[in-house]
């Protein structure tokens, strides 16, 4: 049974402050590891969010908690703690996996999940650089997604919250409700209102989720639909499926043509089929459960009657969230076995190309490009090498790698948007060290970390060419000058 208590603001003496929570931590901790806390920056610790005053006892329920077995995989070493952000930015010991995982324990053990313990699970970037770090295996991934569904499950979050999320879940999802919003958008950019609003200071008197949803609004160009199928050139090779994406099919359509045009410049017959919809990955990482598995079955439906050898993903999110689909649907008697085999045939379009090996010639691009791993693809994934083989294989181009590579950009799927002080903060620290390699192009594998770059350079006055790798290796399949990606 759930019980909640109060339903305004919460009494002091109710309300376990997060230095309680911790104060009960884990024996033989050490308080600081890899961060000098007087460099830590708190100042955007919690920074505006809308909090509810409920306190939910008990923290949770019996379908799916954080499971105790995987919780006690931890053994408290500290070794994640460098390279998780929120930890680097506030060096807060319940903004780190060790203490999230900590507060997973007590809330198993009976504590309330109340604002503040909700606070430090919503701070989580989901990112995985604490999986990557982690010596023990903890699945930490496994941990926080059933997490996050407990919150989203139990916990009333508070009316802007909820109003925020609803209209994100939405709208972000659905393609068609998506490509309604081009028209005005475009308008919206074409007239400079925009540009206008903010050299005025009137987007800085916005509530802060709705000014980063701006400032994140891609730039509209032309709509560059794919076919449903794509001919392989000369021999076929495989028959893949391309996930064509929510957001992606309608504000970055000329990642997926490009995507097409190298999958079938290398042998694949491209099938993109026209029913498809979102793979679910936003509502899996937020916790939407039932959303999400409603979006797989969709997905799995699809792709399987389509009668495709795998299935090519280009926005890393979505890859890493469809080889989660055997996990997503366990407990589904008719989807568990085929979700499992349809995980196992899900592919990054740089691992694919590099397990298919390079067919089409690559014409050079004497560019030196910036490489940064999407969290999603290198920690989620454990998808690094391809990529960087992939874009070496272009005559010409020089590969960089970025200092810091293993902090998240602050992206994070919808983070930016409903936690937007400190991903604005991650995004300023990753643009910094984008600068610092001295490229003329940042590549990656994922629309949604070039807006956020995209904005932090803005912030700092500065522009860089950027580009999807799918776009750098169309541009060398097609023998395209340089300044095809230098110049937009
Ligand atoms: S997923 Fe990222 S933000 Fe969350 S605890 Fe791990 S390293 Fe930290
Ligand atoms: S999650 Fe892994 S690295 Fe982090 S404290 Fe636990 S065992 Fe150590």
């Amino acid at each position: 049974m759930t019980e909640q208590k109060g339903s305004g603001p919460e009494p002091a003496h109710e309300r376990a402050s997060a230095t309680q929570i911790g104060a009960r931590g884990p024996e033989g901790l050490p308080d600081e590891v890899g961060v000098d806390p007087g460099q830590a920056d708190r100042a955007t610790e919690g920074a505006g969010r809308p909090e509810a005053g409920v306190a939910v006892l008990p923290a949770f329920d019996d379908h799916h908690p954080p499971s105790q077995e995987l919780i006690d995989d931890c053994v408290h070493c500290g070794f994640c703690l460098p390279t998780c952000p929120t930890y680097v930015l506030w060096g807060e010991e319940m903004d780190s996996p060790r203490g999230r995982i900590y507060l997973m324990e007590i809330g198993r053990q009976g504590e309330a999940m109340n604002d503040e313990m909700v606070r430090h699970f919503d701070q989580c970037l989901g990112c995985m650089a604490c999986v990557t770090a982690c010596p023990s295996g903890v699945q930490y991934g496994k941990l926080i997604e059933a997490t996050r569904q407990q919150v989203e499950r139990r916990y009333p979050r508070s009316r802007p919250d909820r109003a925020f999320r609803a209209l994100i879940f939405r709208l972000f999802p659905y393609p068609r409700r998506l490509r309604l919003l081009r028209g005005p958008l475009r308008l919206y950019q074409r007239s400079h209102l925009g540009t206008l609003a903010r050299r005025a200071g009137l987007l800085d008197r916005l509530p802060k989720r709705l000014s980063a949803m701006e400032r994140l609004t891609p730039a509209l160009g032309r709509l560059e639909p794919v076919p449903e199928v794509t001919p392989a050139t000369g021999t076929r090779r495989r028959r893949v499926g391309m996930l064509t994406g929510c957001v992606q099919r309608v504000f970055f359509s000329e990642v997926n043509a490009a995507t097409a045009r190298v999958l079938a410049a290398d042998g694949c017959e491209v099938v993109a089929p026209a029913g498809q919809g979102c793979c679910g990955a936003l509502s899996l990482h937020a916790g939407r459960e039932a959303e999400a598995q409603s979006f797989a079955r969709a997905a799995i439906d699809t792709f399987d009657a389509a009668g495709v050898d795998q299935v090519v993903v280009n926005a890393a999110g979505c890859g890493s969230a469809m080889k989660e689909y055997g996990h997503l649907l366990r407990d589904d008697v008719t989807y568990a076995d085929r979700a499992k085999a349809f995980s196992e045939r899900v592919r990054d379009l740089s691992e694919l190309l590099v397990e298919l090996g390079p067919v089409a010639p690559r014409h050079p691009l004497p560019i030196k490009v910036a490489w940064h791993d999407a969290c999603h693809l290198g920690h989620a994934q454990g998808i690094r090498a391809q990529p960087r083989t992939a874009l070496r294989a272009i005559p010409g181009l020089e590969v960089r790698e970025i200092p810091e590579a293993e902090i998240c950009c602050g992206s994070a799927g919808i983070y930016n948007l409903v936690e937007p002080e400190p991903a604005a903060e991650l995004g300023d620290r990753k643009a910094a060290n984008v600068l610092a390699t001295g490229a003329d192009l940042l590549v990656t594998s994922n629309p949604g970390c070039l807006l956020q770059l995209r904005n932090a350079l803005e912030r700092r006055g500065e522009r860089l060419a950027m580009a999807h790798v799918a776009e750098v290796l169309d541009a060398a399949v097609r023998g395209a000058q340089p300044g095809s990606l230098l110049d937009r």
